[in-house]
């Protein structure tokens, strides 16, 4: 059996600029339109307003504290499994892990606190959205650190930790991703066998994964957000995982086992099932629609450019509520003055 966990990760490609998909790209598109463009292609702004363009820069960098939760909690995980992978964790090596984690996120709430929010630093761009939006944010980030230290409690203590360890044991074989230290190369899919799909820049990143033989696998994504418990459809994120492990491995969808699970934390409730040949032909048919989509914001649909209409052709949201949570409503509102 495979335990497998991964993560759709959007970023630059090494060696092109042509269009990227993401689950996380289509949900901004979806949500609204005007913040995909700012997410996306702030550049385009800089013709148009330094003062904004910056701005646009300063604010696509904003992590809530909440976002920053699952980002360390990843970490952490990360971190522990690592180590565990090679060597008995003993309490002193796992009070180190936590440690570590426990002081970047320390340095960096100090930093985000105390920082210079009336310019952009391309060196320094990490702060917290509530420091910039003027929030007291010293009690809920003593919580967040308290939620990611849980979180791999709660982890340790349930039948997951001794899954992994029996598969750490018994497994042909183990990978373990390091968040901290990215793997570009291996984390893009080769969609070079669809034609319609060749060109666009996908990538996914296994977190942990385990290979028993050539043809069964499990994967596992591991959650923080919000939990979806009451439906058993398997998520885009993890459709890809599997669609790349096919393409990879060069093998047919029918003579594959794939089984996959979401796991959320501290909850530890978790949905799963088998990959079907069904959600590999859907995911396919998900991807060439969304890169349609994604073309009908680009000058001339060149993917290859990938060179956004101008920010006038991105419409708000109607939505009040979206845009009251929305990091980007400052610009968006500054941005007016130029439409
Ligand atoms: S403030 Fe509202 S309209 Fe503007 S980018 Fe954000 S969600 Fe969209």
């Amino acid at each position: 059996m495979y335990f497998l966990s991964f993560f759709v990760v959007e970023m630059r490609n090494n060696y092109n600029h042509t269009l990227t998909w993401s689950t996380t790209r289509i949900t901004v598109l979806e949500y609204c339109n005007k913040k995909y463009y700012f997410n996306y292609y702030p550049h385009a702004l800089r013709s148009l307003n330094e003062e904004i363009w910056l701005k646009a820069l300063l604010l696509k960098n904003l992590k809530s504290i909440d976002m920053r939760v699952g980002e360390k909690t990843h970490h952490l995980l990360s971190d522990y499994l690592r180590a565990l992978k090679k060597w008995l964790v003993d309490e002193a090596t796992l009070q180190t892990i936590k440690d570590r984690v426990l002081n970047e996120m320390k340095t960096e709430f100090e930093i985000s606190k105390t920082r210079d929010y009336t310019s952009y630093d391309r060196d320094r761009k990490f702060w917290l959205s509530e420091h910039y939006y003027g929030e007291n944010a010293d009690d809920k980030f003593q919580e967040a650190m308290q939620k990611v230290l849980h979180n791999l409690d709660v982890f340790m203590q349930s039948e997951w930790l001794e899954k992994v360890q029996h598969y750490f044991n018994t497994a042909k074989t183990v990978f373990v991703e390091n968040p901290r230290e990215k793997d570009f190369d291996g984390m893009k899919v080769n969609l070079y066998s669809i034609p319609a799909l060749k060109d666009v820049n996908v990538m996914a990143a296994p977190d942990f994964g385990v290979i028993f033989s050539d043809n069964k696998y499990l994967i596992i994504d591991r959650k923080t957000g919000q939990e979806k418990l009451d439906t058993d459809w398997v998520s885009d994120q993890l459709k890809i995982y599997a669609l790349k492990l096919i393409l990879k491995s060069r093998i047919d969808i029918d003579k594959v086992d794939i089984e996959w699970y979401e796991v959320y934390l501290p909850s530890l409730h978790q949905r799963g099932g088998k990959i079907t040949k069904t959600d590999i032909d859907a995911i396919i048919e998900q991807l060439k629609e969304d890169v349609e989509f994604q073309k009908q914001f680009l000058v001339d649909g060149d993917i290859f450019k990938n060179n956004p209409l101008p920010h006038g052709d991105f419409p708000r949201t109607k939505s009040e509520k979206k845009c009251a949570s929305c990091t980007f409503r400052k610009v968006c509102e500054e941005l007016k003055n130029f439409e």
